[in-house]
């Protein structure tokens, strides 16, 4: 070794003893989490992430088309190591655009069913669900018994007419519901069931779920379609009006008799390109354990994909046990391609 080599392997050991002998959490890693969550309770989460790991997290967070927007112009240079999103229809369409590595984690796999993982081809899967919800049919109950809609085909029954209320047929939550509907009852036949749900509408689709819940309380619509979370929000709401609208609905656990209710979910993955990639693995295995799956459940009113994971959410509990839909939550992604041609045929804007 000359004398000029073995001094810059000095100074190369010299500076790796300096920083190994920084506190852990100075030296380390910071990962940069993209995240399209936006709740108050998550902020806990993340510290406490923080607390066990020594990882900092430097959060960036949008709604998931902005995020994906910038991800987008972004290209291969974005400093993002993971990116949380909302709705197998996005998860799978940044799955689509290249912007996941696939992850091979004992922990992952153990915890997290295979169905609620995304394009997994024995190299470990490209995203993961972390928590879940389910898309219901809430009624009004002065005008509509619920045995007269235990199914989403009844909502294209005749009965129906100028009582059906839902969102934008656009908009994800439909997307991956009118997906579904597909995978199961093939694309000719959930096109038919479509067009008759829009023949039934009480109005143009417009607003969010919350809005689908108010219109039907209020008599406007007989029923419609709701992410439960939504509907736990205003049962947990303390304003009279939610309390007054509550009272006035109930809520069915659609298609129990064939292959269960609509399950969607939040997830996330690790970047393509992740500076951090070893942090970005350790932070999606600790949201599969016991205190971040209660914590990402609790806090927006889901459900933990763990299922051996504690919750204590006793309005959500109170909604009681139901037959879900075990449909892969790839393939849900996946069938957005076949409900927006149908969409678009039926004209459910
Ligand atoms: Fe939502």
């Amino acid at each position: 070794m000359s004398l000029h080599r073995a001094r810059r392997a000095l100074i190369a050991v010299t500076a790796a003893a300096a920083l190994s002998a920084l506190p852990a959490a100075a030296a380390d890693t910071v990962l940069n989490l993209y995240s399209a969550r936006h709740y108050q309770t998550d902020e806990a989460l993340y510290s406490d992430f923080t607390k066990r790991t020594g990882i900092r997290i430097n959060r960036i967070e949008a709604g998931d088309e902005a995020l994906l927007e910038r991800l987008r112009s972004e290209g291969a240079n974005t400093p993002a190591d993971v990116l949380l999103l909302v709705d197998a229809t996005r998860l799978w369409r940044a799955q689509i655009d290249g912007m996941f590595q696939p992850v091979r984690s004992q922990a992952l796999e153990a915890r997290i069913p295979a169905h609620l993982r995304g394009k997994d081809d024995g190299k470990g899967a490209e995203w993961f669900a972390f928590s879940t919800r389910a898309r219901v049919i809430v009624y009004n109950k002065a005008t509509v018994k619920p045995d007269q809609v235990p199914s989403y085909e009844d909502l294209a029954a005749p009965a129906f007419k100028g009582k059906v209320c839902t969102r934008s047929g656009t908009h994800p939550y439909m997307l991956s519901l009118i997906g579904a509907m597909s995978e199961h009852l093939g694309e000719a036949k959930a096109e038919a069931w479509a067009r008759g749900v829009v023949a039934n509408f009480a109005r143009s689709p417009r607003g969010g779920d919350t809005d689908q819940i108010k219109a039907v309380a209020t008599g406007e619509c007989g029923v419609a379609l709701t992410n439960t979370y939504y509907l736990v929000r205003m049962m947990r709401s303390d304003a009279a009006a939610d309390k007054d609208a509550v009272s006035k609905i109930g809520m069915i656990w659609p298609n129990q008799q064939t292959w269960g209710t609509h399950v969607n979910v939040s997830g996330g993955g690790v970047m393509r390109n992740a500076p951090n990639r070893a942090a970005a693995v350790k932070f999606l295995e600790y949201l599969a354990s016991d205190s971040a799956q209660a914590y990402l459940a609790d806090g927006n009113n889901e459900w933990p994909v763990v299922a051996t994971a504690p919750t204590s959410n006793p309005v959500l509990a109170s909604l009681g046990k139901f037959k879900a839909d075990t449909l892969p939550i790839a393939s849900v992604g996946r069938a957005q391609v076949t409900a927006a041609k149908i969409i678009d045929r039926v004209g459910w804007r």
